[in-house]
């Protein structure tokens, strides 16, 4: 156990590249669930992505870095980028109830696309014993979150909660599309973010 954190905030993804809506969102559930720490952790290999072309981990890891960094609540974690293989998040959580002890909650926060994936996440009822996840609104997502709840039925309603965020219609999809377009990326993404894919030539 490293140090004394009661409360954590997991914001998992693929960050590719990180924009403010992943940003806007963790800082809302940081404040409404009143999170000692947010931890940024970029999945190395995402399960869910593998016939995808995905960035280098290490050009993920830097941008979320510098997304974060003038948070003081938000660090980045490799956790997922040491570990070989495939990220599995329940894996993620088991190392860092390691590291914080079991006494310290853990909130996985998505995105209301995200949250209705979960049924096929590996293991993910243990998953729900040991963290609570809260989706947050995202524009276009219309299912609620209620069917996910009523899925996992008593584990859900103790488990699953769904907060409003400020809805901003931004995705990693739709920046690496604007960027092969040649169309600008300002304010969508922090300008350290912007800068640094501009100097390393990403998304071209
Ligand atoms: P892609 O377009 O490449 O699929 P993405 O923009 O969805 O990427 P991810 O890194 O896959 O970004 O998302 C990480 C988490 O952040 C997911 O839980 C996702 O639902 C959430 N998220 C992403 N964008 C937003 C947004 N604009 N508002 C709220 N949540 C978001």
């Amino acid at each position: 156990m490293i140090e004394k954190v009661r409360k954590i905030g997991i914001m998992g993804g693929t960050f590719d590249p990180i924009h403010i809506g992943h940003l806007v969102t963790a800082e809302a559930v940081r404040n409404e669930y009143s999170l000692d720490r947010v931890l940024f952790i970029p999945a190395a290999n995402p399960p869910h992505k593998k016939d995808q072309h995905v960035t280098p981990a290490i050009h993920r890891y830097i941008m979320t870095a510098m997304a974060t960094y003038s948070n003081p609540f938000f660090h980045v974690s490799s956790i997922e980028m040491d570990r070989p293989g495939p990220s599995y998040t329940i894996d993620t959580i088991y190392e860092l109830r390691k590291r914080y002890g079991t006494q310290t909650e853990i909130y996985f926060i998505t995105g209301a696309d995200a949250i209705q994936e979960i049924p096929t996440w590996d293991r993910i009822e243990e998953l729900l014993g040991i963290c609570h996840f809260i989706a947050a609104t995202r524009p276009g997502c219309v299912p609620s979150v209620d069917n996910i709840k009523e899925h996992f039925g008593e584990l859900g309603e103790q488990k699953i909660h769904r907060l409003n965020t400020p809805e901003l219609e931004i995705s990693s999809t739709d920046i690496r599309e604007r960027i092969k377009k040649g169309y600008s990326i300002k304010y969508i993404v922090p300008e350290s973010v912007e800068n640094y894919i501009i100097k390393e030539g990403l998304y071209l």
